[in-house]
């Protein structure tokens, strides 16, 4: 018989101005939660509940690295988002007790493989390879506490392809801390990627793509 695999390390994240280490438990991610965005992927803003995704706790790439361009695609997407990051957890939790089960925030970056998402649309099937791939969760240091309104941009390379403002969120983030919670139990250490705005596009070998929300810490990550 062969050795036992070892337990696996597990998986935190930078604390900003900290030496700290946020300990990363899941992974979930809003679908379709700006307008104009939800257009561009052909949907219609004004019906659709919040939907939800996962990606595996090792997908996560702290800010500053260099990672492979990922296998299996000709179109690697960013998709800038605020990240929460969640000190409690609870179930059925309602919208205004939401905020007290927020440790901190991020910037993030949802990287996905556009073409295989195009595909697992079309033949409806899961999402799951074109968005919970090994390197796919950037995410600056984390921030403690609550954050205000803020722009939200990205840049490829020195051009600028994504900028909107947190408020331009159709499902604010107690909302969908509330409607997750209906869905699973949420833990200590989740984290939530709330959706990115208009604009998503493709990142190409050798570029660096650059997520910032309002004061947080830089979301960089450079494709080798
Ligand atoms: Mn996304």
């Amino acid at each position: 018989m062969p050795a036992l695999p070892p337990i696996p390390a597990p998986v935190t994240l930078p604390i900003h101005e900290s030496h700290q280490r946020f300990p990363v438990r899941r992974i979930f991610c809003v679908g379709r939660n700006y307008a104009e965005h939800t257009r561009e992927m052909g949907g219609d803003p004004t019906r659709e509940a919040p939907f939800f995704f996962t990606k595996p706790a090792d997908a996560c790439v702290p800010s500053g690295a260099t990672i492979p361009y990922p296998p299996r695609t000709a179109d690697l997407h960013h998709e800038a988002e605020l990240v929460v990051a969640l000190a409690s957890g609870g179930r059925d939790v309602a919208a205004q007790d939401a905020a007290a089960l927020i440790w901190g925030h991020a910037a993030g970056n949802d990287l996905t493989r556009r073409d295989l998402q195009a595909e697992a649309k079309s033949a409806r099937r899961p999402w799951d390879m074109a968005k919970a791939f090994d390197h796919s969760a950037i995410l600056g240091a984390l921030v403690e506490g609550p954050i205000a309104d803020a722009p939200i941009t990205c840049h490829v390379g020195d051009r600028l392809t994504q900028s909107a403002r947190l408020s331009d969120m159709i499902w604010s983030v107690p909302e969908i801390i509330a409607h997750l919670s209906t869905y699973v139990d949420l833990h200590p250490g989740d984290l939530i990627f709330t959706g990115t705005p208009a604009g998503v596009g493709p990142i190409a070998r050798g570029e660096t793509c650059t997520v910032t929300v309002g004061d947080l810490p830089p979301a960089t990550v450079n494709l080798a």
